[in-house]
């Protein structure tokens, strides 16, 4: 387990400026399993002076010696591997096997694509009579969720720093343990003293005095689309670029010529992994009504055989927020067929793997992101139909098609109002942009997409 516990700040671990301390709890169990410093506005502000007196070294560092230092991070986050797939499961509650292969995993391969990226990145071309430069953007403040706690960290901090930015770091208050061993990480890997910061502490505290902190140059955000309104009122008000990775309510589309009981057990795996708590979950089953029976029929025994074997999930507050969503589908009239109320387990946060049919387009649970292990089976006629109901939400983050022939499905894809579709189950690719449409957010994630929102332009003409 990590060696440190503190802030990391300018190369040194400190304790909060207020003394104050915030208990991270164990959802499987619900025990306190640690505690880490409450940072305030005065925490952040050292982190932040830090950062842009680290920013003219590290903007000048050739890319391939950033890229070599990135290299070293993603080894060092190999090496640590176990200890990052059982802090995860301790804070988070995953199960093991998942904390190992997606949660470590996939972060380790996003660090690697940005050692190669940082490496390989043309950061000056010729245009005409120009040469055009891709600068750094500044200090970075990051504001990362609890769902994928490694993952939505390396996601903003390895491009943010092969573009040579300086970052400041604010994890969720629930998963802060995953960002201490990152920054125990970054320090092995030789990264230089202020080139990266960690913050922990609340959301409306540290997280609020970091977004509005006048020495941030960008504000990145992956949370609720709530907190995200209002961080990107406040980088609007300051004209400073903001990057927002919001909610989702992803539609999985099943049209008639699909293997439907692989797409259906697909779809259903898609949505209780991680207990439901995934942006991009396909959270919407759309199927065609000559076959909705039968698809409703195998969702249900599907959802069955996870039980507890899920996780449970982040916290008591989340497990609240999940059930009033199962209540309120029951109360506008949607079918029960798999879980409910009854949790799997007697102890920790858990719902159980649950199911709606008879689901309409208007209701709750086929609107609100519920981010809970509950799927909603909806009804379509024909195509334009199926269009019209998938893009009928205010979030566009991602989403599924399934058909006999891939060329039918993408045709259907690129109608969709979404960042992301997998097609007859696509694999996830850690070098493709992510990010949504619509209300899902502002800006793209991962590969070189990804880089690219830490740089900005500078043009001189000859
Ligand atoms: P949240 O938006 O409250 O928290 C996300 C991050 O923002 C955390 O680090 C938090 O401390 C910080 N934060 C909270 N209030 C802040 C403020 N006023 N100013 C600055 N930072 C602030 O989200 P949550 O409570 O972790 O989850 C609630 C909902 O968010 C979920 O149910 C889901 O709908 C959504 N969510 C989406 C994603 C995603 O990847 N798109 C991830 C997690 C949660």
């Amino acid at each position: 387990m990590k060696a440190h516990d503190g802030m990391y700040i300018d190369g040194a671990w400190r304790p909060a400026a207020s003394g104050e301390t915030i208990d991270v709890v164990n959802p499987v169990d619900e025990q306190v399993i640690d505690r880490v410093p409450a940072g305030t506005a005065a925490d952040v502000d050292t982190a932040v002076r830090a950062a842009r007196a680290a920013l003219p070294g590290w903007a000048a560092t050739p890319p391939a010696e950033r890229a070599a230092r990135l290299a070293a991070l993603r080894d060092v986050l190999v090496t640590r591997k176990d200890e990052i797939a059982e802090t995860v499961t301790a804070e988070l509650g995953s199960p093991l096997a998942f904390s190992q292969a997606v949660h470590a995993g996939v972060p380790i391969a996003v660090a690697g694509s940005y050692a190669e990226l940082a490496a390989t990145h043309a950061f000056e071309e010729k245009v005409g009579n120009s040469t055009v430069y891709q600068e750094p953007i500044g200090v970075v403040g990051a504001i990362t969720p609890w769902n994928y706690p490694l993952h939505q960290i390396v996601a903003k901090v390895a491009p943010a720093l092969a573009a040579g930015c300086t970052v400041v770091l604010k994890p969720a208050e629930d998963t802060p343990l995953t960002a201490q061993l990152f920054a125990e990480a970054v320090d092995e890997a030789g990264i230089p003293a202020g080139v990266f910061n960690l913050v922990t502490g609340l959301g409306p505290i540290a997280g609020q005095a970091l977004a509005e902190h006048p020495g941030v140059d960008l504000v990145s955000f992956t949370g609720s689309t709530a907190v995200g309104r209002r961080i990107g009122a406040t980088a609007g008000a300051a004209v400073k670029k903001v990057a927002l990775e919001l909610g989702g309510k992803s539609a999985n589309v099943i049209l008639p010529s699909a293997d439907l009981a692989k797409a259906v057990n697909v779809g259903v795996a898609n949505v209780m992994s991680n207990s439901g708590q995934t942006c991009s979950a396909w959270t919407r089953m759309l199927v065609h009504r000559d076959q909705y029976d039968e698809a409703v029929e195998l969702a249900a025994t599907a959802a069955a055989k996870y039980g507890a074997r899920i996780g449970p999930v982040v916290n008591a507050k989340q497990q609240a927020r999940v059930r009033s969503y199962i209540e309120k589908g029951v109360a506008e009239g949607a079918r029960l067929v798999a879980g409910g109320l009854e949790s799997p387990s007697p102890q920790g946060y858990f719902i159980s793997p649950t199911v709606f049919a008879d689901v309409t387009p208007d209701m709750t649970i086929a609107q609100e992101e519920i981010f809970g292990p509950v799927l909603s089976i909806l009804r379509y006629d024909d195509e334009d139909d199926a269009v019209r109901i998938a893009n009928g939400t205010v979030y566009g983050l991602a989403g599924a098609v399934w058909a006999g022939e891939e060329a039918e499905a993408v045709a259907f894809a690129r109608r969709l109002e979404t960042g992301q579709v997998d097609i007859n189950g696509g694999r996830f690719n850690p070098r493709a942009p992510f990010g949504g449409y619509k209300q899902s957010g502002v800006g793209r994630e991962l590969g070189a997409h990804g880089l690219s929102e830490y740089l900005q332009t500078k043009s001189l003409q000859f």
